[in-house]
């Protein structure tokens, strides 16, 4: 703290001892102030507080009584009381230091307890956890089992390779499949005032096309009105068709099990969109109703 000899200059100090309305800033008021009560000797009356109390004008506010009488005894008595007061101080210190020591140590075994329970605890919850997982996946497995069981027995013949296919394993009777998953959306026959030779299914660009049978192929390609289309030929010399494909995954003369993924769907060609056209020619050349051939041999559409 330092006190300004003579205050602001844009709020002159008063008069000696007059009040003053102008005096706004507490620097003023304490410099002169200060001087004062230098003049009245009240700076070496430490223990005489009335003394220097009354050296200053009545007028005077207490506020600024107060900060002369401060600045008069603070300051010697901070510097002779300083070291045993000190000195206590370190030793008070040394001792909370401890005790807080202490406390944080027993803090952190507390909080080392708390944590192990809450691991130990954890751990039970995941053990139970894993339990009940473990059972679940044995039930899950367990009717896996039996479901696979009763299909086994239900088809008597194996569809070779198309078993270990991708998401959904073919529909198989005595050897033939159902070429598509997906909606019947057009049967055999007359249609816009043309013939349609074959039937539809519609799915998602890219839905797997299986060979309804074991058989060859015998054209895989470009086809007018198809864009691109398989042919299979099957051992009785029945030919079946795939059109509008996608892509082709079995090339001409490839011998393909029934089941077997051949193509992908597509919306090639004269198509109002993604989906199969599926026809039967018999080995004469004749296109029949795919519907009831297919029926015939166990599978519906
Ligand atoms: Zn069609």
């Amino acid at each position: 703290m330092s006190a300004s000899p003579s205050g602001d200059p844009r709020c002159p100090a008063p008069a000696n001892g007059a009040g003053g309305r102008h005096r706004k800033k507490r620097t003023a008021p304490r410099g002169h102030f200060i001087a004062t009560a230098v003049a009245a000797g009240a700076v070496v009356a430490i223990g005489q507080p009335l003394l220097a109390a009354q050296s200053v004008p009545a007028a005077q506010e207490g506020g600024v009584r107060a900060d002369v009488l401060r600045m008069a005894f603070t300051a010697p008595a901070t510097t002779t009381a300083g070291t045993p007061a000190a000195g206590g101080a370190v030793v008070e210190a040394e001792k909370l230091q401890r005790a807080g020591d202490v406390r944080a140590a027993v803090a952190q075994r507390e909080r080392v307890a708390v944590e192990k329970v809450a691991a130990d605890q954890a751990a039970a919850e995941k053990a139970a956890a894993d339990k009940v997982a473990a059972e679940k996946a044995a039930a899950d497995k367990a009717l896996a089992d039996k479901a696979a069981a009763d299909k086994a027995a239900a088809v008597k013949t194996a569809a070779p390779k198309a078993v270990a296919g991708k998401a959904v394993a073919p529909q198989s009777t005595n050897g033939f499949v159902k070429p598509a998953q997906g909606r019947f959306t057009s049967g055999f026959g007359g249609r816009w005032g043309s013939t349609h030779y074959g039937v539809d299914i519609a799915n998602a660009i890219g839905t797997p096309i299986r060979s309804v049978a074991a058989g060859t192929v015998i054209e895989a390609g470009p086809a007018s009105g198809f864009g691109l289309w398989v042919r299979v030929q099957h051992d009785d010399g029945t030919v079946t068709v795939y059109g509008h494909v996608n892509t082709i995954l079995a090339a001409k003369g490839k011998r393909v099990a029934a089941g077997e993924q051949i193509a992908t769907m597509g919306n090639r060609g004269q198509s109002t969109g993604p989906h199969l056209h599926f026809e039967v020619w018999q080995a004469g050349g004749r296109k029949i109703d795919p519907l009831p051939w297919l029926r015939a041999r166990g599978i519906t559409l």
